[in-house]
């Protein structure tokens, strides 16, 4: 028997597996893979749902790419708008007006796809700061579709910082301890606990450092 369209919903906002959200290299920034979204929507819809271009538009002289989609799942569609630059001469580079393309679409794409809130739970404790934070989606962080653990607990809620070395970003819990070593201005040497050097771990109070790796591997 065919899903219905609100289990389908259900189905695509419902929480990712754990280390599913990645980090940019360049900016560090949270982002769910695109194949991550397209598997899901698979696999929700099982594999009826279907993705239109509605609109592409490349202008070459002003080097940007526009483009609308619609993603149609059921009766029911959503449309999503995506923008890219054309980097460099696109008349010496044409390639890059393929590669603005794609980027431009993949967009529209994630866009309509946001209008489901996919990936919303997933991104929430990375976003407090963002939109996360706002009391009204609140419970993006601490319901639980029915069967699934609780997504965060509250020593694992993200705060805005990332570490230097690996770009995640801290847990409040990681954050408090690097206040804890003494002299060390955690706005700029900020480490998650796996990268924080031993030297500086070493000078931080044992039973601080004990308590700390109790609750944070308990789980
Ligand atoms: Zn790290």
């Amino acid at each position: 028997m065919e899903r219905d369209y609100k289990d389908i919903v259900a189905e695509l906002k419902r929480a990712f597996p754990k280390d599913t959200v990645k980090f940019r290299s360049d900016n560090h920034r949270p982002y769910i893979p695109n194949q991550v979204y397209t598997d899901r929507v698979e696999s929700a819809t099982e594999s009826r749902w279907n993705l239109e271009i509605k609109e592409l538009e490349i202008n070459v002289p002003h080097r940007y790419v526009k483009s609308i989609v619609q993603v149609q799942i059921d009766v029911h569609f959503r449309d999503g708008y995506g923008f890219a630059v054309i980097p460099g001469d696109p008349l010496t580079e044409p390639s890059n007006i393929n590669t603005a393309v794609d980027k431009a679409v993949n967009e529209a794409f994630l866009t309509a796809l946001d209008s489901y809130q996919m990936g919303w739970r997933d991104l929430a404790p990375y976003k407090m700061k963002d939109w996360a934070g706002n009391p009204a989606l609140k419970h993006l962080l601490e319901q639980a579709t029915p069967g699934e653990q609780a997504v965060v607990s509250q020593h694992h809620m993200r705060t805005s910082r990332q570490c230097l070395v690996c770009g995640r970003a801290l847990t409040e819990d990681e954050w408090d301890l690097l206040g804890q070593v003494p002299n060390l201005n955690r706005d700029k040497m900020t480490y998650c606990f796996e990268h924080l050097p031993n030297h500086l771990k070493r000078k931080i109070d044992k039973v601080t450092l004990q308590q700390f790796e109790k609750k944070n591997t308990a789980e």
